[in-house]
């Protein structure tokens, strides 16, 4: 069993992470970290009385539960307290939370080095299988299909425009493509052809009742290719996250996006 305690655990990715954490036979939820909500029982809150778990404001408490591994789905202002705190302890630790750039990421392995690499770290920014898919999917037709625009699609809380993960599409697809193409830029209305990332058309909508989408169309000579990806409730993250939190231990450093722990360039048959 592997014991994991969840920051963040009050919120709407932390609760549904607790109740994945609580329902899988091989991983055992042992704590929950959320300061407002101190007290309170994690296993009423997630529909598992039988999980006795009292949230907690302080992160000593993954030191009492005797914490393996640490999930971080908190805020953009919390989260490398708490990574440095993991490290700083040797546990491990898995990170959701959005805000963990280049200079984040170098940081953590400068101080993962420092304490000695006792510990591993994940850092994914978009735990959905299908999403990552989508991404290697996108970066391989790019090679054949140098026009293509990207649309994402989010719920209207989503503070940041555009999503990290079209940004990310957008990259990989920029370096992968043989030949640029950027298409027309004339515009009668501001951003109406979207934003250009790498040479690559961008449009964000943001909508009450989206939950995460991606889109990417290419355009051929005499033919189109869409490939698509929708999370349509943040429970397509969990499998990602269980993925995550049973690699992490076996991995060691700094380990960056789901893809490395896909095995995709292994053939199953082989
Ligand atoms: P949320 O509902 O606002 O939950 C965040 C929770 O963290 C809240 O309960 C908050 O408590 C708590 N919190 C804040 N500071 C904390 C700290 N220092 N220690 C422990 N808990 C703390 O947000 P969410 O929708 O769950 O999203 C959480 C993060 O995950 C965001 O950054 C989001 O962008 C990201 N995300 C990532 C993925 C992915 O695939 N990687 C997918 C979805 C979301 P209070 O409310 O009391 O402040």
């Amino acid at each position: 069993m592997i014991r994991v305690g969840v920051l963040g655990a009050a919120g709407r990715m932390g609760r549904l992470v607790c109740q994945a954490v609580a329902e899988h036979p091989d991983l055992a939820l042992v704590a929950g970290i959320n300061p407002s909500l101190g007290g309170e029982h994690l296993g009423l809150m997630i529909g598992r009385p039988d999980v006795n778990v009292q949230i907690s404001d302080g992160l000593d408490t993954l030191l009492q539960a005797e914490t393996e591994v640490a999930v971080d789905f908190t805020e953009p202002e919390a989260v490398m307290d708490n990574v440095r705190w993991a490290i700083e302890h040797a546990m491990h630790i898995v990170v959701g939370t959005t805000g963990v750039g280049p200079g984040e990421l170098a940081e953590i392995e400068r101080l993962l080095a420092e304490e000695g690499n006792e510990s591993n770290v994940v850092v994914a920014p978009n735990f959905a299988i299908g999403a990552v898919l989508l991404q290697r999917f996108a970066e391989q037709a790019a090679r054949f299909f140098p026009a293509a625009e990207i649309v994402e699609l989010h719920h209207e809380g989503k503070l940041d425009a555009p999503s990290g993960t079209a940004m990310a599409t957008a990259e990989r697809m920029a370096k992968a493509r043989r030949q640029e193409w950027s298409g027309p830029t004339g515009e009668s209305v501001e951003g109406v052809r979207g934003g250009d990332v790498q040479g690559i058309r961008v449009h964000s909508v943001r909508l009450p009742g989206l939950v995460a989408h991606q889109e990417v169309i290419f355009g051929g000579l005499g033919q189109t290719l869409t490939i698509r990806h929708d999370s349509s409730q943040r429970v397509s993250f969990m499998p990602g996250v269980i993925m995550a939190v049973k690699a992490v231990i076996s991995r060691p450093g700094l380990t960056v996006g789901l893809e490395p722990l896909l095995d995709l360039d292994t053939d199953e048959r082989a």
